[in-house]
């Protein structure tokens, strides 16, 4: 038995659903795509077009699905990705701002708003 005692903790991630990262470790290095989920309670990211696996699909015919291999993105550690700033288009670090009462995030190297 685990994490009996122990509740699972709501994480903060830096990075949240669209935002424009890239991978800084693993096979998929130097990629840049979009964050499509956030798993947050394991600390996990899926980033778009990154850390693809094979997986086994079963055929269901009335959803008109054939079934087979299909591509995948898998959930990666989201220590692995940075924000990844258009602007001076690398991987970047992000302070926070207080612009009109609302919260945001800009890009540390240049102070372009990565919030758009
Ligand atoms: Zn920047």
């Amino acid at each position: 038995m685990r994490n009996t005692k122990k509740q699972i903790e709501k994480h903060d991630l830096h990075v949240k659903t669209g935002d424009r990262v890239i991978v800084t470790a693993g096979k998929d290095r130097g990629k840049i795509g979009n964050i499509k989920k956030i798993i947050a309670s394991e600390n996990k990211v899926v980033v778009e077009g990154a850390n693809m696996i094979k997986k086994a699909q079963k055929p269901n015919p009335m959803a008109g699905i054939q079934g087979g291999l299909i591509d995948i993105e898998a959930p990666m550690d989201s220590s692995k990705v940075m924000i990844y700033c258009q602007s001076c288009e690398k991987a970047t670090r992000v302070k926070h701002e207080i612009v009109d009462g609302k919260k945001v995030r800009v890009c540390k190297k240049c102070g372009e708003h990565i919030d758009a």
